[in-house]
């Protein structure tokens, strides 16, 4: 799947009991690949409120995953949707400028590939972009929607997902494994 999502060679997956536990997953391996120290020190080591960013649109694990984690609910920074329902990307990006002139530490975006609610792909390469700006880890979403990555018809709804950093996808969802069945994926094999 990793190769199928144009990962690269040193990317690496791991099974999950389903998307939620991908996205946990994803969570905590950006936050130990952005600050090395929160490992052994935890959250307080960093010396202000680490936020990552999602838009309205999200799959709420995310806000159960901060709680869970130690980053608190308010650490989901929720970003407003354009009138096609997906990230305002612009939007985004002001609210990043914004949360790091009030002393925040943004560490991730993510970008939902295939929306729960409405089934859309937000725009992975604008979003893409902003992650290198920014230097965030860029996660994608595609707990069901990147069953498309299989379609030749379908799969260039799915352009730009090979910029992700990490993945998250569940194959009993569209592909109907009859048993919990996510994995996350991760572009750089030590990562995870
Ligand atoms: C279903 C879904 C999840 C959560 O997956 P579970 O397997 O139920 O834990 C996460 N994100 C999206 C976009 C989903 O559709």
């Amino acid at each position: 799947f990793a190769k199928q999502f144009g990962l690269g060679d040193k990317a690496v997956g791991n099974f999950t009991s389903g998307g939620s536990e991908a996205n946990f997953t994803s969570i905590i391996v950006s936050l130990t690949r952005k600050f090395p120290d929160y490992v052994m020190s935890g959250l307080r080591c960093l010396g202000g409120q680490p936020v990552f960013y999602c838009s309205t649109e999200f799959h709420h694990s995310f806000e159960k995953i901060a709680h869970q984690c130690g980053l608190g609910r308010d650490a989901v920074r929720l970003v407003p949707v354009t009138d096609s329902n997906v990230m305002d990307v612009q939007a985004a990006a002001s609210m990043i400028q914004q949360d790091q002139q009030n002393g925040m530490i943004p560490f991730l975006i993510n970008a939902t590939a295939g929306t729960t609610n409405s089934g859309l792909v937000e725009p992975l390469d604008e979003i893409a972009k902003l992650s290198k700006r920014y230097d965030l880890h860029l996660h994608v979403d595609a707990a069901w929607g990147g069953s498309a990555v299989l379609s030749p018809t379908h799969r260039s709804c799915l352009d730009g997902i090979q910029h992700a950093d990490s993945i998250t996808f569940d194959p009993h969802k569209l592909l109907s494994v009859p048993m919990g069945a996510g994995m996350l994926l991760v572009r750089e094999h030590q990562w995870l």
